[in-house]
């Protein structure tokens, strides 16, 4: 008998899910015997995760389950292509994850190859998946799982997206916001996928401009850089979560917003630490994982409230957390990196100057 994460039945485990890292030595990706992680599933939440990832393979991702990956009508032709979304690979990443049977049964699970955001995705699943099956709020996570937001029904957006998929991902959390489409006039938000137009800066009174959110694909880098080079507001990830949107537009709203300077690295914006100095983490990239590439992963798999930002040429994550789940938090983000990234906690007192003595 074994403790299943997904729903943490004490139940005969059907299968081990595992990710596996793979190897591109003869051009082709390899599965390998580096293990990223492992979880014991139960049938029913193996079933579970089977039926929504294969959704999302074949490009109907269930409504039901937040921040889903999406196809964007992407072909499935090459053998490095992402068995999920689609995407290209790049060289030397991605994993197989596949089902081991754990009582000689073989599982509904197919092996298949993802790449890293889709490993996070599936593990994130495998993990905890009852707050995504919207049975509760995420335990692990206690008070911190909880959506609230400002009161934003004031605002309009429209959407520029590569997908319809994504069109659509973007108008339900809008509206679970209160956030509608604008109709005629110019709107308060443009939402544009990274290297798509973004449009003329509209003025909607004095002063006030029309603010653009980047919707920004793992890997991005370089047109989100020349998104915010173009005065873009901010970026957050493609999927994104309901939460994420949230925060956003609460950020966009707030009266004394002043605009930060941006690290040119990992595209976060620098802050100022104030005492007194909240629980932080720093995020340490792994060998050959840009500073973008992991600031991507830790707000994929963060709440949207969470700080991220630079201080003193570092990436430093403040999460919006009661106290006491300060490190359930650290611990659940670092199995979402599954490596590719480390938070590191820092000491409370004075955090920031802890580290830049450190380096
Ligand atoms: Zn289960
Ligand atoms: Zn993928």
């Amino acid at each position: 008998m074994t403790e299943c994460p997904a729903c943490d039945a004490v139940v005969p485990a059907l299968a081990f899910l595992q990710a596996r890292a793979v190897d591109w030595t003869a051009g082709v990706p390899e599965r390998t015997s580096r293990n990223r992680w492992r979880y014991p599933l139960c049938p029913a939440c193996l079933a579970w995760l089977t039926s929504v990832v294969d959704g999302s393979a074949l490009g109907s991702p269930a409504a039901s389950v937040l921040a889903a990956p999406s196809t964007e009508g992407r072909l499935l032709r090459f053998l490095d292509q992402c068995n999920v979304c689609r995407s290209t690979l790049a060289p030397r990443t991605g994993a197989v994850v596949e089902s081991l049977p754990a009582a000689g049964v073989p599982g509904p699970w197919r092996a298949r190859l993802v790449c890293i955001p889709c490993e996070g995705w599936i593990a994130n699943l495998a993990m905890d998946a009852r707050s995504a099956r919207g049975s509760t709020s995420r335990a692990l996570d206690g008070e911190y799982g909880r959506t609230v937001h400002r009161r934003l029904s004031s605002l309009t957006f429209e959407v520029n997206a590569g997908s319809n998929d994504v069109t659509e991902a973007l108008i339900d959390a809008c509206a679970s916001l209160g956030v509608l489409q604008a109709q005629g006039g110019a709107p308060s938000v443009r939402f544009v996928e990274a290297g798509r137009p973004a449009g003329t800066r509209a003025r909607l009174r004095p002063g006030v401009v029309v603010q653009t959110v980047i919707l920004a694909p793992y890997g991005a880098y370089e047109a989100v850089a020349a998104h915010l080079a173009a005065a873009a507001f901010e970026w957050v990830t493609l999927p994104f979560t309901p939460h994420l949107i949230a925060a956003v537009l609460s950020r966009l709203v707030e009266p004394l917003m002043v605009p930060l300077p941006r690290d040119k690295d990992s595209l976060l914006s620098v802050l100022q630490p104030v005492e007194p100095f909240p629980a932080a983490a720093y995020v340490r990239p792994a060998l050959g994982v840009s500073a973008f590439d992991a600031a991507w992963l830790v707000r994929r798999f963060a709440r949207g409230y969470d700080d991220l930002g630079v201080v003193s040429g570092r990436i430093v994550f403040v999460p919006r957390v009661p106290a006491h789940s300060f490190d359930a938090v650290i611990a659940r983000l670092n199995r979402n990196l599954s490596g590719r990234a480390t938070l590191v906690p820092l000491a409370r007192q004075s955090p920031f100057e802890r580290f830049e003595a450190a380096g």
